[in-house]
């Protein structure tokens, strides 16, 4: 008899607060790497249970930014809009006990975490409000008191009051073996005061119903694990898989937390980066295979493994995306990009890319070389003699590869120049700088009345 694993289901659930950055894409697309080698689903879930900072604004660009990088998404969900799933479930875990209401203000709680500092206590929830009488809450209320709710950990052998020990593990995909001690931490609140649900409930609920199999997301999340683990087996549930990558750091070594904003996906497709650069950089940094760009999403399927990733944070370097770029673009077909040049204005030729794109370090740098090789070139002003010289020499029509060989070889006998001298101020009056792709490709596309123009100037 064999069993079948059922296919996985994973979700990336971004807060749409803002634009996906560098940090929250590396888990959109292990997710969506995972989901696509396993045979399984993929989907994008909105978290947005904070109804100030979300907006569908940055819900579409979060979309937008997960399509231009291929990571397209089997189903779609939003908190926002499964309120009176939660309102049900929340009414279950008040009946049970599970969750209840707690009356501190902020500030009562902000005293009692400095009381229990300054005694060397760990700053834990006392659990308070569970001593509350009926007459005790009545009167909270009459002051105008809303109650916030909180959930009650699995961490005490009866007695609420009296926390002991309570590991709680999983066998995390990345870090492996891994305990969270529930006596260690607050019962966290999941509704507050205002009646809204926090994340921390309403992801599990969303994970039970929508079937997720495996979590995978920021080791910022390992302790809310041990939190949510506890959720599942309220809700008697069945916990998904886990997997917690490694968080990224600057290129100095410190955090990036400040500066995600400048690292936005839709800041690096404004400066040229390509999607598959930014996907490959995403799923080959901080693994033991070395950092690479892939042409497709698909050749990086085969190559993702979880168990690959390391656990130490991984560096994520400005320059070392840039210069995966300009590797793509190099090895890139003229097909791969010839619709998006058009676009831009260059009508080129496979010809021309061939010439240009090992000179590339982003796509619009094309249109640069499509202006050099067909516009109009100030004089270079150097060596008019020798350039008129030059120009006598041109070859025949019609201009090949060999040209350029044929041309400098008939020169350098009739000018007795060699090397740079020789070369130099071809490249400077023919292009306009001083270096770029090999002049023997450029030449033919340059052709022979612009070259003579170029030559001739005055
Ligand atoms: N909205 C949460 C975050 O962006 C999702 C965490 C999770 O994957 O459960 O951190």
């Amino acid at each position: 008899m064999s069993t079948t694993t059922p296919a996985p289901i994973v979700r990336f659930a971004p807060s749409p607060t803002g634009r996906l950055h560098i940090g929250n894409i590396r888990t959109a697309v292990l997710n969506w790497l995972f989901a696509r080698k396993h045979g399984g689903k993929f989907m994008l879930r909105l978290d947005d249970t904070d109804a100030e900072r979300s907006t569908d604004a940055f819900a579409e660009g979060i979309a937008a930014d997960l399509r231009w990088l291929g990571l397209t998404w089997d189903l779609t969900a939003k908190q926002s809009a499964r309120t009176a799933r939660y309102d049900a479930v929340v009414a279950e875990l008040k009946a049970s006990g599970r969750l209840y209401d707690c009356y501190e203000t902020t500030d009562e709680l902000d005293r009692r975490r400095k009381r229990q500092q300054a005694r060397g206590l760990p700053p834990v929830y006392d659990r308070a409000s569970l001593q509350l009488t009926t007459e005790d809450k009545a009167k909270l209320l009459a002051e105008g008191r809303r109650p916030h709710w909180r959930f009650q950990l699995r961490n005490h052998a009866g007695d609420p009051a009296a926390p002991v020990t309570t590991s709680i593990g999983w066998v995390d995909l990345v870090r492996g073996p891994q305990t969270v001690d529930l006596a260690s931490l607050s019962d966290p609140v999941l509704v507050r005061a205002d009646g809204a649900y926090l994340y921390t409930v309403c992801s599990v609920i969303d994970d039970v119903d929508f079937g997720i199999t495996h979590i995978i997301r920021g080791e910022d999340h390992v302790t809310n694990t041990g939190v949510q683990l506890d959720i599942f087996a309220a809700l008697g549930a069945t916990a998904p898989a886990f997997g917690h990558h490694s968080l990224l750091l600057g290129a100095d070594g410190q955090g990036l937390s400040k500066r995600l904003g400048a690292l936005a996906v839709a800041e690096f497709r404004d400066a040229g980066i390509e999607a598959m650069a930014v996907a490959s950089h995403a799923a080959t940094l901080g693994t033991s295979d070395p950092i690479a760009v892939f042409p497709e999403l698909d050749a990086l399927v085969a190559r993702i493994d979880l168990g690959k990733l390391s656990r130490s944070p991984a560096r994520f370097d400005p320059a070392e995306l840039a210069e995966l770029n300009a590797k793509l673009l190099h090895a890139l077909p003229f097909d791969a990009v010839a619709g998006r040049l058009a676009t831009d204005g260059v009508l080129a030729t496979p010809v021309f890319w061939e010439a240009v794109r090992g000179n590339l370090r982003v796509l619009a740098d094309a249109k640069t070389w499509w202006a050099i090789v067909h516009g109009d070139l100030p004089a270079s002003g150097e060596d008019p003699a020798f350039l008129a010289a030059a120009a006598a020499l041109l070859p025949p029509d019609p201009w090949t590869l060999d040209s350029w060989g044929q041309w400098t070889s008939a020169l350098k006998v009739k000018s007795g120049r060699k090397g740079r001298e020789l070369f130099h101020p071809l490249r400077l009056a023919l292009t306009g700088l001083e270096s770029g792709p090999e002049m023997k490709a450029l030449l033919p596309l340059i052709g022979r009345t612009r070259a003579l123009q170029r030559l001739n100037a005055e």
